[in-house]
């Protein structure tokens, strides 16, 4: 169940303040401003013409003004004066341009016995003027009040009076049977096991305080993207029974120095009022990164220092065994600032990591129970399959093949729709509608079945080759998956690594005796890996067991890029010794494919009439495959 949006019953909104103002404003400038312009309709003539109405004796009324005449017809004056009471139609007025120096116009007038005066030059220009000093400065304000509350109604806390609130959701489960609980939550056992005993903390404090224990106050859950350390925090509120109080720490830190500061202190007002209670700060890094790091901006990094000491003096300034428990999750670690980790604030730090092949099977199984699977379905199968995949990965594998059983009205989901969500979630779609040239598919063919050939002499096993488009960029793909997880690679698995990812390039080098763009991702990855066995795992002969690469996260892929400083000798040995690796590769890939030229003709013969190659057709060719 959830209350409030920030714990708080909501405030009033003030949000129409603004909107009125604007009304009240329009409405004044039409009350203002329609009888200036809109009085009576007027109708410009030709000065000929009004001279001749004049002698024809029409004209009644004439006004001169500085540079046009307006005047008004006898007839109208009678009609206007008849139907007076009804209000229903003002008098007429005809406006002309009087020749510059018409010295006999008055003349003229009085022959005819016309009524005739000076109009008052630029009658209500003083109201107009009057009324834009007015109206700018009481613009600028309506504006400025609406996009105030604008900015307010959009929740960024731009109000000052609101800023320091903290934006913390309080979900509160457990007593209501409907929270998540640690029957949720699959595959990470020992993180579980951890955490058990925060609930055991939060049930029965009594059972640790009468001993003179005092109770942990912070635990920080430690993972990768979507491993379940949100779901396990949540699940320790559901277990326990007590409310569970979520904000990202993201959420803290705000332009204006001193903001998130507040809101920390506010946080733990709030939990004080809820205790016995779960503090949740997700993402913790936004927050506590090491002080003293340099940032881009000055301010900004004065706004997270503050916000971080205020987190550390509250964290210190509750008592233990209050009830309260602190639980952050952040996937970069190395980051976090010391001061966060030590004794008495998140000194318990419990790794929540990717799940091993019976984590995922428990995973599937429990995302699964909801879903109608047909008897073919072996959960073990896919759990095997899904190497590196995460809880949240799982759960979306097993989404997407319920969405396609669906689309394809199907009673219950089949493993054929497990395969092709699995191969939609690592290649991407399936883009048919990319249509590729008869030559561009050829060189997709042999580019594909080269992967093929090569990955299974030196790497694994190949089980699958499609030259249907998918995903991004992808013309083709080769599917290969590892047998089972590792947590290690040996240098010649590298090795065998880069060489499958550059038979691509020397399949089309031996068929075609010229190359293609299509590599360049292969190229990229090999690259990639070389330079990384060099750099960051010391594998090189020459340069020695020594780091000139400082990893930068252990849980984000990708995550090395900086270079420690080496000298210009050092950095040019590295290219070198980067570029050997690569062409050792490049060499046996090609001469693997040169001993196999005509399974590679046959296979990319195939692939071309069928498009696809799978199961016992795809492994009788690649029990042909002959080491050179
Ligand atoms: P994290 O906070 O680590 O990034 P989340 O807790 O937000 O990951 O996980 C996202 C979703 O993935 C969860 O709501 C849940 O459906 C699923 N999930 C992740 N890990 C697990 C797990 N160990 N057991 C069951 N479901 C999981
Ligand atoms: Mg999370
Ligand atoms: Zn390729």
């Amino acid at each position: 169940m959830k209350i409030g949006k920030d714990g708080y019953p909501s405030p009033p909104k003030q949000g129409n303040v603004g909107g009125c103002l604007l009304t009240i404003v329009l409405l004044f400038l039409l009350i203002g401003f329609f009888p200036l312009f809109n009085g009576s309709s007027q109708i410009e003539v030709p000065y000929s013409q009004f001279r001749d109405r004049v002698r024809e004796g029409k004209v009644s009324k004439v006004k001169i003004g500085e540079n046009k005449i307006e005047y008004f017809l006898k007839n109208d004056l009678e009609q206007a004066q008849k139907s007076k009471s009804s209000k229903s139609s003002p008098e007429q007025t005809y406006i002309t341009v009087p020749l510059a120096q018409d010295q006999s116009l008055p003349k003229l007038l009085e022959d005819n016995n016309v009524e005739f005066g000076v109009k008052p030059s630029n009658e209500g220009n003083w109201i107009f003027s009057a009324l834009s000093w007015l109206l700018t400065p009481l613009l600028f304000f309506v504006i400025l009040a609406w996009l105030a509350n604008r900015a307010q109604i959009g929740g960024s806390g731009a109000n000052p009076l609101n800023a320091g609130k903290s934006k913390a959701r309080v979900y509160i489960g457990g007593a209501s049977g409907s929270d998540v609980t640690f029957a949720d939550v699959a595959g990470i056992d020992e993180a579980k096991a951890e955490l058990q005993e925060v609930v055991d903390f939060l049930k029965n404090p009594d059972r640790y305080t009468s001993l003179g224990a005092k109770i942990p106050k912070g635990v920080l859950l430690i993972g990768p993207p979507g491993t379940g350390k949100t779901l396990l925090a949540k699940a320790v509120a559901g277990e326990a029974g007590v409310p569970f109080i979520s904000i990202s720490g993201s959420e803290f830190v705000e332009m204006f120095v001193g903001v998130g500061a507040a809101r920390v202190r506010d946080l733990f007002e709030q939990a004080k009022q809820l205790s016995p209670c779960i503090i949740f700060i997700d993402e913790l890094d936004a927050l506590g990164k090491s002080r003293g790091g340099s940032g881009m901006f000055a301010g900004s990094n004065e706004e997270r220092e503050q916000t971080l000491d205020q987190m550390l003096t509250q964290m210190d300034g509750f008592e233990p065994n209050t009830g309260i428990i602190i639980i952050a999750a952040t996937n970069r670690p190395e980051i976090l600032d010391q001061a966060l980790l030590r004794p008495g604030r998140f000194d318990r730090q419990v790794v929540v990591d990717r799940p091993d092949k019976l984590g995922r099977l428990a995973i599937l199984q429990v995302h699964t129970q909801k879903v109608r699977l047909s008897n073919n379905i072996d959960l073990s199968i896919i759990a095997a399959r899904t190497i590196g995949f995460a809880g949240a990965d799982l759960a979306n594998l097993i989404n997407e093949a319920a969405l396609l059983a669906a689309r394809n009205y199907r009673e219950t989901v089949t493993m054929a729709d497990f395969n092709e969500a699995f191969e939609r979630l690592i290649a991407g779609l399936e883009k048919r509608t990319r249509v590729l040239n008869e030559t561009e598919r050829t060189i997709v063919a042999y580019h594909e079945s080269g992967h093929a050939i090569v990955g299974t002499l030196v790497s694994g096993q190949i089980e699958k080759i499609s030259i249907v488009p998918r995903g991004i960029g992808a013309l083709g793909y080769t599917l290969q998956l590892p047998e089972e997880d590792r947590f290690l690679m040996l240098e010649d698995e590298i090795r065998a690594r880069i060489t499958t990812l550059l038979a691509g390039r020397s399949a089309e080098e031996v068929v075609f005796g010229r190359v293609s763009t299509g590599a360049s991702d292969d190229i990229q990855k090999a690259t990639d890996l070389a330079e990384q066995a060099i750099t960051l795992y010391g594998m090189s002969q020459n340069l020695g067991p020594i780091a000139m690469e400082k990893p930068q996260s252990s849980f984000l892929d990708g995550g090395y890029n900086s270079r420690r400083p080496v000298s210009p000798i050092v950095a040019g040995a590295i290219d070198r010794e980067v570029r050997e690796m690569i062409e050792n590769a490049h060499h046996q890939a090609q001469l693997i494919l040169k001993t196999n030229r005509d399974l590679l003709e046959e296979m990319a013969q195939h692939l071309l009439e069928h498009e696809v190659l799978e199961g016992d057709i795809l492994r009788s060719y690649l029990s042909r495959v002959k080491a050179p």
